[in-house]
Parts: C-alpha cells; sequence; structure tokens
C-alpha cells in the first residue's frame, strides 16, 4: 500500500475513534442527565408527598390567603371597566401581583431545600411559577385574566425548555374569588457540574484512549517516514559508492595499460611514479571497502569504546598536526587555541580522533577558497566544548538536523565526493560518550560544529 494512503486511512481511523468518543461521552450525558432527573424528581416528589402527609398542607396556604384578598380588592375595578386597554392594563397588573405574591409567600421551596439537605443531595436551585389560567371570580362574572394561548405562558415555557428546568407539580385551585392553573418548576443550579463530576472516569478514560490511539499513529507514521528516507537515503549511497569505486578503478586501469606499454620502452621513474598510483588507487578502494563492512557495525549498541584517560589539548593539537600534514597539497589555514589546562577525560581515543578528522575534512571539503579552519577548545560550565568553525557557504536550517543521519548527503554538495557518513559517525560517537554535537549556521557565514562533552562521566 502506497503511504499516503496509508497515512490518511490511519488519519481517518483516528478522526473516527474521537467521533465515537465523542458521541459516547455526550450519550453518556444525556443519559446521566436523565438520571439526575429522575432522582431528583422522585425525591422532590417524596417531599411533596411528605408535606401533605405530615402538615397537612401543600405549602401554598399564605399564597392563596393573600391572592383571594388582592383578587377580591380587583373586582371592583375590573366592573367599572367597560374600555378594552383599561382590562388589559387591569390584567397585567393582575398578573404581575399574582405571580410575586406566589414566589413570596410560598413555603414549598423552602420545605424542599430542607428535605434535599436531609436527603444528601445537592440543595440549591431556581424556582419559577408559570401560570397558565387565571380568572378573576366576581359576583355574577369571571373575567379572564390569563389563559393556555397567552403569550406569557408561551414564553414562560419556553424559558422553561431552555434552562432544562424539572416540572415539580401542576396546581389547579379555585378560591373565594379566583381560580388558577400553574405549574411549579425548579432549576437545580449546579445540575451540570454534578453530572460532568460523575462522568470524570469516562472522561479519563476516553482521553487516554485517544491519547494512546494519537501517539501510536503519530510514532508509527514517523517510523513509516524515517524508513521512506532511510530507504532513499540508501539509494543514494549506493549510487555514490558505485560512483566512488569507479573513480580508482578507472585510473588502476588506465595505470596498469599505461604500464603494459612500458614494456617496449621502459622508463623507470615513469614505471616508479605508476605503481606509485596505482598503490594509492589501492588504498583508496579498500578504505571505501572498510567504509562499506563499517557500517553495519555503528549501530549503537555494537560499538565497544576502549575508554582511557587522555589529555585532551595534547591530542587536539596533534589532530590538528597530522590534518596539516596530511593536506600539505592543499592551500587552507587551520588554527587551534585551547584553553583546556591539562584536562584529562576518559574517552576512546581512536574514535574521538576520527569524531575530530570527520569535522575537519568537512571543514576543508565544503570551507571557501582558500579554506579557514578554525578550532576552540575550552571549558563551558561543567563541559568541555569543542567548536570548529569554517568559512564555507553555511548550511540551510532546514537541513541542519538531517546532516546529522546515516547516508544523508546535503542538496547543495555539488562535485564534492562523500558518502553522507562522516557527521552520522561523529553523532554516534560523540553521543556514546555522553556529550552532544550541534551545528550552529547562517547561509553565507560558514557554519560551527560544536562537540560537548561533560567533565563529570
Ligand atoms: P558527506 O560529507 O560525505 O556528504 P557528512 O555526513 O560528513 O557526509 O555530511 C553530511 C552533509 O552535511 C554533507 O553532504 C553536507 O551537505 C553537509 N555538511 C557537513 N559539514 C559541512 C560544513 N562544514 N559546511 C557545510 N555543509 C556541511
Amino acid at each position: 500500500m502506497k503511504p499516503k494512503i496509508y497515512i490518511s486511512l490511519a488519519a481517518l481511523a483516528l478522526v473516527l475513534l474521537i467521533t465515537i468518543q465523542f458521541f459516547l461521552i455526550s450519550g453518556l450525558y444525556k443519559l446521566r442527565k436523565n438520571e439526575f432527573d429522575t432522582r431528583y424528581g422522585n425525591k422532590v416528589r417524596d417531599a411533596l408527598t411528605e408535606m401533605q402527609e405530615q402538615f397537612q398542607t401543600n405549602g401554598l396556604d399564605s399564597a392563596l390567603y393573600f391572592i383571594d384578598v388582592q383578587c377580591f380588592d380587583l373586582i371592583g375595578s375590573y366592573e367599572a371597566a367597560f374600555d378594552d386597554s383599561l382590562k388589559k392594563e387591569l390584567d397585567r397588573i393582575t398578573f404581575n401581583r399574582v405571580q410575586t405574591i406566589l414566589a413570596q409567600e410560598e413555603d414549598i421551596s423552602l420545605f424542599l431545600y430542607r428535605y434535599l439537605v436531609a436527603a444528601g443531595l445537592d440543595p440549591d436551585f431556581n424556582k419559577g411559577f408559570v401560570i397558565r389560567e387565571l380568572q378573576i371570580l366576581g359576583q355574577d362574572t369571571a373575567y379572564q385574566i390569563i389563559s393556555d394561548d397567552d403569550r406569557s405562558v408561551i414564553e414562560a415555557g419556553l424559558l422553561k425548555k431552555r434552562s432544562g428546568a424539572l416540572s415539580v407539580n401542576t396546581y389547579f385551585i379555585e378560591g373565594n374569588f379566583f381560580s388558577i392553573q400553574f405549574e411549579y418548576l425548579i432549576d437545580f443550579l449546579d445540575r451540570t457540574r454534578i453530572i460532568l463530576k460523575e462522568m470524570v472516569g469516562a472522561f479519563i478514560l476516553a482521553l487516554i484512549s485517544v491519547i494512546i490511539a494519537g501517539t501510536v499513529f503519530i510514532i508509527t507514521i514517523r517510523n513509516m517516514l524515517k524508513q521512506i528516507r532511510l530507504s532513499e537515503m540508501k539509494t543514494d549511497f549506493i549510487n555514490n559508492m558505485a560512483h566512488e569505486l569507479k573513480t580508482p578503478l578507472t585510473t588502476i586501469s588506465i595505470a596498469s595499460s599505461t604500464l603494459a606499454g612500458t614494456k617496449k620502452n621502459p622508463d623507470q621513474e615513469k614505471i616508479i611514479g605508476l605503481s606509485e598510483l596505482i598503490k594509492d588507487q589501492n588504498k583508496q578502494l579498500s578504505k571505501l571497502i572498510d567504509h562499506i563492512l563499517d557500517i553495519n557495525l555503528w549501530e549503537k549498541d555494537q560499538i565497544f569504546l576502549k575508554m582511557s584517560e587522555v589529555e585532551l589539548a595534547g591530542l587536539i593539537r596533534s589532530r590538528v598536526d597530522a590534518f596539516r600534514v596530511e593536506h600539505a597539497d592543499k592551500s587552507f589555514t587551520i588554527t587551534e587555541k585551547t584553553s583546556l589546562d591539562d584536562v584529562k577525560l576518559k574517552i576512546d581515543e581512536f574514535q574521538f580522533t576520527i569524531a575530530l578528522h570527520n569535522l575537519f575534512s568537512n571543514a576543508l571539503k565544503y570551507g571557501g577558497t582558500p579554506s579557514v579552519i578554525q578550532l576552540d577548545a575550552g571549558i563551558e560550565m561543567d563541559h568541555v566544548c569543542i567548536k570548529v568553525k569554517d568559512n564555507g557557504k553555511g548550511i540551510r536550517y532546514d537541513e541542519q538536523q538531517q546532516i546529522f543521519s546515516k547516508f544523508y548527503r546535503g542538496k547543495d554538495v555539488s562535485n564534492r565526493k562523500g558518502l553522507g557518513l562522516g557527521l552520522f559517525y561523529v553523532k554516534e560517537i560523540i553521543e556514546l560518550h555522553g556529550g552532544t554535537v550541534e551545528v550552529f549556521s547562517k547561509l553565507g557565514h560558514g557554519s560551527t560544529f560544536v562537540i560537548r562533552l561533560p567533565l563529570n562521566q
């Protein structure tokens, strides 16, 4: 399967998982809400029954008394109102007064509050009365104040729906001077918080499952992309290696044909020169073959360091001198500044030398013309810090982490030879020593590679 399809399918599976979790949680929330309403609704109804049985009251006695008084007061005004707008104004006044009396004089809420506290339930709620019908009863006439399809009732009904309030009871009451039908509603203030608190376990489990699936997804995709990149880099490596092998082979082939030609006309100097050339190219070939053989050994757990105490300043100086001699035929300068004051570190001298050599070679290979290499070694905090700076083109920011990968070669190496293993090796070796290697570079301003090794190993 193509990687893109694989990634899309995996991402789709993850999205589905998150969607399913979302639906499960919201379904659970609805279930809990219903369960909450049933539990609290039953308790509230129990409370009303108990109030009736124990105290012989529905908790509305004084409220109904005051409503009766008010309605009696208003009968005269209704009888005198022949005008429709006057009647409407009177309706408004009556409605407001009755509602205020209901809210202020009822005893149900206080009883409920105490009952809920005693039952160990959350007692904080808002109450509300939705008057569905109200009539003032005159001597011969009944004045309809509000009827079931009135606007105020509809609005109150909407309010009830929006807040999700619990309808406790509907009352039909006829007093001396009025008749009323109203609903008593309560809305538990902490309902959502209580339900969510009860769902914490489910939330955590859902979150954990999404995090685990997400992490597995990211790791799998990352590994897959890494594998793809590695295989591309391996292909590049094989191509480079083929190219690298061809050069000495061609040189050897030409040199040996020329050597064969000297049979007729032997020229001692020429023969020696050609054999030297063949020897050199042979050395180059065996170096390349060693490289290939080494690659498999370059996995971290397969390298065994042979540690010994080494005086670092001396080692660095001798490596710089050796590098100068080795590349005496090239025009470049290498300067070194060490302030390590007899610092001794336990390192694998052989491997460490190769790591240093790789940094010097790169500085020369990718440096300016002529190449200027500056080496600076000293102590920073509790680390030995070795900086190798060059005057090359620098390394693009997006390449700076990749250059340490196995087989990675820069996009802009032009015809500089290489296998993409030098920096990989430096990183492996330095990390095995408990240290780090970083690059600091800006295009057009050269690059500085920094090795840090802990003093307290
Ligand atoms: P190689 O030199 O064989 O390509 P390395 O692992 O030594 O492999 O380096 C990897 C890549 O990092 C190089 O191909 C090059 O693009 C980049 N690089 C390394 N050192 C430098 C440097 N001093 N200046 C600029 N680019 C560098």
